[in-house]
C-alpha cells in the first residue's frame, strides 16, 4: 500500500511536487503521467526516502518515509531513470551485490539471479562486464535489481525506455504477474499505451500538482465527455423528425456518418437504434468511438497550460542522497 498526503518537495523557494494525496492499494497500478519536470521522479524518491519531503507525509508498505526510512527502503524495488549501474561488475555480480544488501542468503539469491537472468534473456550475459551491456541490457538488468528482493511495493522510473518490442512486452507481462501477486505498483512513463495497458488508476501531474486522478473511463468521461457512438449508414442520411430520447444528443453529421453523445449507453443505445429503425435510417454499422488516454492527456494539459500562471523561479540545486 501507498499513501501520500499533501506530499510536497521545494528546492529553495521552487517548488518540485506540490500537495501531492494519492492512495494506491495493494494489487494495483498507478500510473504517473506528466511532462518532463512535473515531478515524478522526486515524488519516487520521497517514496523511496531518498528525499525526505518538506510537507505532508508519505506511508509505503505500513511505513513513514520520515520516520522509518529503512523500512520504506527495504519494502520498494525501485527503477530510476539512473540505475546507478556498476559498469565494472558482471550482471550476476552486480545481482549478488544487491542480494547481499538486501540480506538475501546465498541459496536465495542465487535463485533469484538465476531466475531473472534466464527471464529477462540474460543469462548469457551472467558473466560480462555491465559496461559492455547494451542500453536496454542495463534496463532490464537496474529492474533485475529491483525486484531481486521481491519486495512488496515497486516504484518503476519508465520501465521499458530504450527497450525492444519483445523487451518491452517481457516487462509488462512481469508487472501484470507482480500485480497479480498483490504488489503495490506506481509506474512513471510517458508512453500513454504503455499507462493505458497496465494502469488501474492514473494520475497527471504538472508543475508539481496532480491536476487529475482516476480510472481511465473515469478521466474519459470527466476530461472527454460523454462516450460517442457512430452510426454509419448506407447513403448520406438527414435525421428530419427522428425523436432522440433524453440524455442523447446529436453531435455532428459527415456524409454518412452520424455522431450521438450518449450519456447513458446501456439503458439509451437500445432505444436510439429503435429510433433510428422507426425512422427508416439505412443503418450500416453502429459502434463507440474509441476514446484515448492521448486525448485525455493532451487535453488536460491544455487545459492546465491555457489556464497557468507562469512559475518563473528557477530551481535552485540542492543536495542528494542515492539509494545505494
Ligand atoms: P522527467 O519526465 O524529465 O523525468 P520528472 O517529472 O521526473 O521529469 P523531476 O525530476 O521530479 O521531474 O523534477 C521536477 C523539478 O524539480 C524539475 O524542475 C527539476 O529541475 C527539479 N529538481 C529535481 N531535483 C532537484 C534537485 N536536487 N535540486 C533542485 N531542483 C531539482
Amino acid at each position: 500500500m501507498i499513501e501520500t498526503h499533501d506530499l510536497s518537495k521545494h528546492f529553495g523557494s521552487f517548488q518540485a511536487v506540490d500537495g501531492v494525496t494519492l492512495s494506491v492499494k495493494p494489487g494495483k497500478i498507478l500510473a504517473l503521467l506528466g511532462q518532463n519536470g512535473a515531478g515524478k521522479t522526486t515524488t519516487v524518491r520521497m517514496l523511496t526516502a531518498l528525499l525526505f519531503p518538506t510537507r505532508g507525509w508519505a506511508k509505503v508498505n505500513g511505513f513513514d518515509v520520515f520516520k522509518q526510512p529503512a523500512q520504506v527502503r527495504a519494502s520498494v524495488g525501485v527503477l530510476t531513470e539512473q540505475h546507478g549501474i556498476y559498469v565494472r561488475m558482471t550482471g550476476g555480480e552486480y545481482l549478488n551485490f544487491f542480494g547481499e544488501v538486501y540480506q538475501l542468503d546465498s541459496a536465495a539469491r542465487k535463485s533469484r539471479i538465476d531466475y531473472l537472468m534466464d527471464y529477462f534473456g540474460l543469462s548469457e550475459a551472467i558473466n560480462q562486464r555491465v559496461g559492455e551491456y547494451s542500453k536496454g541490457m542495463r534496463q532490464k538488468l537496474a529492474l533485475a535489481r529491483a525486484l531481486i528482493h521481491e519486495p512488496p511495493v515497486l516504484l518503476l522510473d519508465e520501465p521499458t525506455s530504450a527497450m525492444d518490442p519483445e523487451s518491452a512486452k517481457l516487462v509488462h507481462d512481469e508487472i501484470g504477474r507482480l500485480k497479480s501477486s498483490q504488489r503495490t505498483i506506481i509506474i512513471c512513463t510517458h508512453n500513454l499505451v504503455e499507462a493505458e495497458q497496465l494502469a488501474d488508476s492514473i494520475a497527471i501531474i504538472y508543475r508539481g500538482k496532480i491536476l487529475i486522478t482516476g480510472s481511465l473511463d473515469e478521466l474519459k468521461q470527466q476530461v472527454l465527455g460523454p462516450i460517442e457512438y457512430e452510426v454509419l449508414m448506407s447513403k448520406p442520411w438527414q435525421p428530419q423528425g427522428l425523436n432522440l430520447p433524453k440524455g442523447v444528443t446529436l453531435n455532428g453529421i459527415k456524409g454518412s456518418r452520424l455522431r450521438f453523445h450518449v450519456e447513458r449507453p446501456q439503458e439509451l443505445n437500445p432505444i436510439l437504434l429503435h429510433q433510428l429503425t422507426k425512422s427508416n435510417a439505412p443503418v450500416v454499422t453502429f459502434q463507440e468511438v474509441p476514446q484515448s488516454l492521448e486525448q485525455v492527456y493532451l487535453k488536460v494539459m491544455a487545459d492546465a497550460q491555457a489556464g497557468e500562471v507562469i512559475n518563473t523561479h528557477e530551481p535552485a540545486i540542492t543536495q542528494e542522497v542515492d539509494l545505494l
